[in-house]
């Protein structure tokens, strides 16, 4: 079976014991990503141009209408609620709807309108006349395939002659046909049976490939492989589209095989930082004392969201049940839920409908929800060493220039070891972490 590699979801479940670390996916972070962050990120940083191809001048528009594309299409993005191209879509959209055709590799943050972009380069490539598959989306896994079609759906509202296909698990199709999608979004294991196994649509008609979170996709066991199959039956003139929210050498030398003669383009990250937090640390000698001093600061909380941050999924899930007993309406997110109960939980903690939510490190990154306030470490983040993980911290309770409001971060100290790390934070960053009683959280400012 080819595609046996195309199901990631659910592995790190059924690794993790209740009192271990909880460990995620690259596929599931980032579709946890895409979920709690609706709307784009902005970023203040410059866009980095790598390399590019002295023939061809580089543009960049700062209008959709500017990019003549189809009526239909072009409605269908401002029915999106897009006013103006993302920082990256400037300069993404020129490049990848340019005639000829030019390859791309774009790497910026997840949130950032990658996305958006390619789909809109995908939808506007198809000729809706020819039955046939024109052009190919690769994704990580089911989920992700799904995120993305769905973006394509939503697009070309306008545009019903054009018509999409997943290639993911629990998609069937008969060998003796021919698909006559023009659309194929899928997981790389199910697109070499279709393409190469069954023969149900012709790779080398494909006229658009896009290789997206190539990031995820290395970090799959097998995929890069399949990905590079693939891309061999292609054509030559085949237009290449690669993407991914990290860049090291792996990736770049993933995309050299990929994508020849490329425009590279990139939107570093902004920095998170600790400005504007206050940062506190309260002593307990026990694990309901913690819990004394969590419900405590809940009552300040007012106005504003709280996520706890637990180590385990069984002290997140003992957390939330007392809590909830208590009176408290909170939202726990973990490993063990399934991605549709990960979604649902998210949703109700961004509309409001639970003011808290206890959470392991599946949110370490990107809980830019703007009306979180505080931020509570009921266990301070180590590593697999028990090191401080200072990472992590920043990750925690870090925030970009964007929501550069005040926010509050609470670590709850219960030992003489978990004191050792609360100082070897504050040393790492040169930032004090004030002493608070809990028994009079009014201090909390
Ligand atoms: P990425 O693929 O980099 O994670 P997305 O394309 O998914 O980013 O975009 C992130 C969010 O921003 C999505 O909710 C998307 O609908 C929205 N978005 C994308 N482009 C724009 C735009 N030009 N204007 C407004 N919102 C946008």
């Amino acid at each position: 079976e080819i595609n046996k590699n195309d199901d990631e979801k659910g592995k790190a479940d059924g690794e993790n014991s209740d009192d271990a670390p909880e460990q995620f996916s690259p596929a599931e972070a980032s579709l946890l990503q895409k979920i709690i962050r609706k709307g784009l990120v902005e970023s203040k940083t410059d866009l980095e141009i790598q390399r590019k191809d002295p023939n061809s001048p580089l543009y960049s528009v700062k209008s959709f209408d500017a990019l003549h594309l189809k009526p239909n299409l072009l409605k269908g993005v401002y029915e999106m609620g897009f006013n103006a191209p993302s920082k990256i879509q400037e300069t993404a959209l020129p490049t990848l709807l340019a005639d000829p055709p030019q390859n791309l590799i774009a790497q910026s943050q997840s949130g950032t309108g990658k996305t958006a972009a390619f789909v809109l380069a995908m939808l506007s490539r198809v000729n809706p006349e020819l039955r046939y598959p024109q052009v190919l989306c690769l994704s990580p896994t089911y989920e992700l395939a799904i995120q993305t079609g769905e973006v394509a759906a939503h697009m070309a509202k306008f545009c019903p002659e054009i018509e999409l296909r997943y290639a993911v698990r629990g998609e069937e199709v008969a060998k003796n046909t021919k698909l006559t999608e023009h659309i194929i979004i899928g997981t790389p294991g199910k697109v070499l049976d279709w393409g190469l196994k069954y023969k149900v649509f012709d790779l080398s008609k494909i006229i658009v490939f896009v290789l997206d979170e190539a990031d995820v996709m290395i970090a799959t066991q097998g995929h890069q492989d399949q990905c590079i199959r693939i891309h061999k039956t292609l054509s030559k003139e085949c237009q290449m589209m690669f993407f991914s929210a990290t860049y090291n050498e792996d990736v770049m030398n993933f995309a050299e095989v990929i994508v020849p003669r490329p425009l590279i383009i990139r939107l570093k990250r902004e920095e998170e930082s600790l400005n504007n937090i206050k940062q506190y640390y309260v002593k307990c000698s026990s694990q309901q004392e913690k819990y004394s001093a969590v419900t405590n600061i809940y009552g300040t909380v007012g106005v504003g969201q709280a996520i706890i941050f637990c180590h385990t999924r069984r002290t997140a899930n003992w957390l939330a049940e007392k809590m909830t007993k208590d009176g408290h309406a909170v939202a726990v997110l973990t490993g063990e839920l399934s991605v549709e109960q990960r979604i649902n939980v998210l949703d109700r903690f961004r509309n409001g409908t639970e003011k808290v939510l206890i959470t392991t490190n599946v949110l370490s990154r990107g809980i830019d929800v703007e009306q979180v306030t505080i931020v509570v470490n009921f266990d301070l983040p180590v590593d697999v060493e028990g090191r401080a993980d200072c990472e992590t911290y920043l990750h925690r309770i870090g925030r970009t220039g964007r929501f550069g409001k005040h926010g509050i971060a609470i670590n709850l100290v219960d030992s003489p070891a978990s004191m050792l790390i609360c100082q070897a934070i504050e040393k790492h960053f040169n930032r004090k972490i004030n002493y608070l009683n809990a028994e009079d959280s009014d201090e909390i400012e």
